[in-house]
């Protein structure tokens, strides 16, 4: 379809920021896609693949500013300088694009399929004079764009579309369109994505309106799924009264999780972002050939480090380097070793058992399963409605260097992607939250140059809210932990403004911080602010979906006064 339909919809889609009315331009939109345009539901979230493919078109600020120079001839200084200016790159492309268009005819029209296929070359490009390349790809779709096309071609590229669409808001158009609003059909629907993470899929077998065939749409062993979330609780006490008794009760593995996919000989390993690390942990699939039986299935666990000299677990913090570590396996692999703690199974030989209480579920890992100590075993756990065996159980995780428990209903189906009730999770403190590095400030002194002080956000929505400052617990050598150093590193490709010692940043990089107290603050658009906020770890295994929400820092907020129990 023409690309310049699909820019109209987006701007009509960002003109709101009602949720239903969202669902309703959307809906309509769906409605005059024909069976081709299946591929544009990947471009609604800002995607050139369904969501379970890792590649990323990954077009950095810089690059982008050089193709709107070169697509618009404007000076690559000027761009740079507009874009200070609107703090918006996408902006800046419609900008200079409407300065062309006054001189110059359109030499082309864009169309979906074009802007997807020179999109999907970007991440192919490999080696020497790739950023040439790239520039030649994003220019030929730039020179052909009207300017409201160029505001969202760029958005695209940077991976910023910022029009509000999430994939609920999909699943409600669908509905909608579809399905005539019957809200009945909403969790086949969403079981449909969850199963697929493929959004075109679902399209083409939701536009025929066969809610049926929509129920067909199983799991594939090999094809990432999302992980099933726990929510938050206090007191063992509660986690009973919403559970039922008994439960069952298992260590909190302070590590990070691991979706391991088997068929016949071959093993993928997913972690929660689906991104694929199999070559990242080669013991971890030579111990699932060997300890677990089995022809096909999909496992959930948590793989946690262990010192190799005094056998005891450590935190995540010092395995995290392993996930993106492509080279040296070896040796890291030797220094870092891990331990694979299985605690669900969501298929086995040929049948998927999302469906299966988890009681089923358990016993069956526990049947297939060889435990084997500092390699693989199924996660600790017991079955009780005794409080008292609880906590001392609970005692025990923390002892052993866990971040605490996960109580767990026995009757629970398996819900992908959800922060479900069934699954509880018992920190001791409960004051740390995950939250995304939203700005910084450069620093004086001995840390001048770094940036030193970094603002932290929550989400709402699709927006995201300042509630603190942090600069404690970043360390001044890279050897201590990570250093301001390194995070200016990482942070300066994010840049999306600059004033003074003030910077602003794309949200991307997702911290753990730990904090004394929540308190109201006028200083912050949250509402909030954290006391005595303390950096403890960089989550690059964490996606922007899932940091802690508004909703949640208030709730921190209520409960903060009971939580001495076990502090
Ligand atoms: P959080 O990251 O604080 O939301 O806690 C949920 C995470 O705990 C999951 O994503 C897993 O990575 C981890 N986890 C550790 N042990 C378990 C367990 N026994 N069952 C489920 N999740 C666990």
């Amino acid at each position: 379809m023409n690309y310049s339909k699909l820019a109209e919809f987006y701007e009509e889609v960002s003109s709101t920021t009602k949720r239903l009315k969202k669902i309703d331009i959307l809906a309509k939109f769906l409605k005059k896609l024909s069976d081709k345009d299946r591929e544009v539901m990947y471009l609604l979230l800002g995607d050139i693949y369904p969501e379970y493919d890792e590649r990323r078109i990954g077009i950095s600020n810089q690059l982008a500013i050089k193709a709107i120079s070169k697509a618009t001839g404007t000076d690559a200084k000027r761009v740079l300088f507009e874009w200070k200016n609107l703090g918006d790159i996408g902006k800046v492309a419609e900008k200079f694009t409407l300065n062309k268009k006054q001189s110059t005819l359109q030499s082309s029209i864009l169309t979906t399929e074009k802007v997807l296929e020179n999109l999907r070359k970007l991440p192919e490009l490999e080696g020497k004079g790739t950023v040439g390349k790239k520039l030649n790809l994003i220019t030929e779709l730039l020179t052909s764009a009207k300017p409201i096309e160029a505001l969202y071609l760029v958005r695209t590229l940077i991976g910023d579309l910022r029009i509000g669409v999430q994939e609920s808001t999909i699943k409600y158009g669908m509905l909608k369109v579809f399905f005539k609003n019957n809200k009945k059909y909403e969790s086949t629907l969403q079981q449909a994505i969850d199963n697929s993470n493929d959004l075109a899929v679902v399209f083409d077998i939701a536009k025929k309106g066969k809610i049926k065939d929509l129920e067909k749409v199983h799991l594939e062993v090999g094809k990432p799924i999302k992980a099933m979330l726990a929510q938050k609780v206090t007191k063992i006490e509660d986690g009973f009264k919403a559970l039922g008794s008994p439960c069952a009760i298992e260590y909190k593995y302070d590590g990070f999780r691991l979706i391991i996919h088997k068929q016949g000989k071959k093993v993928n390993l997913f972690t929660r972002r689906l991104e694929n690390v199999t070559k990242q942990f080669p013991e971890a699939v030579e111990y699932i050939l060997k300890y677990v039986k089995g022809d096909s299935f999909i496992l959930d666990s948590e793989a946690v480090g262990y010192s190799k000299k005094t056998k005891e677990y450590t935190e995540f913090q010092s395995i995290s380097q392993r996930i993106r570590r492509k080279y040296n396996i070896e040796k890291i692999q030797k220094d870092f070793p891990v331990e694979i703690n299985v605690f669900d199974i969501l298929y086995y030989n040929g049948k998927s058992k999302l469906e299966e209480p988890f009681e089923k579920r358990t016993a069956l890992i526990k049947k297939i399963i060889k435990n084997s100590p500092y390699k693989i075993i199924s996660a600790k756990q017991i079955i009780t409605g005794n409080v008292q065996k609880a906590k001392e159980f609970y005692k025990k995780a923390l002892k052993d260097n866990q971040e605490g428990i996960m109580m767990k209903n026995l009757k629970a189906p398996y819900k992908p992607g959800r922060r479900v009730g069934n699954m509880l999770k018992i920190k001791p403190e409960e004051r740390d939250l995950d939250l995304v590095i939203t700005g910084a400030e450069y620093g004086t002194g001995k840390r001048s140059g770094w940036m030193s002080s970094f603002i932290l956000s929550c989400k709402k929505g699709d927006k995201y809210l300042e509630i603190g400052k942090v600069g404690t617990g970043i360390k001044e050598k890279a050897e201590q932990g990570i250093s301001f150093e390194e995070l200016t590193k990482k942070l300066k490709p994010l840049i999306i403004k600059e004033k003074g010692k003030r910077v602003d940043f794309k949200p991307k990089i997702v911290v753990s911080v730990t904090y004394q107290e929540i308190q109201r603050s006028p200083n912050y658009n949250s509402g909030w602010a954290l006391r005595f906020p303390r950096f403890t770890a960089l989550r690059t295994d964490k996606p922007l979906s899932e940091i802690s929400s508004l909703e949640e820092v208030e709730n921190d907020f209520k409960h903060q006064k009971r939580n001495w129990e076990y502090g």
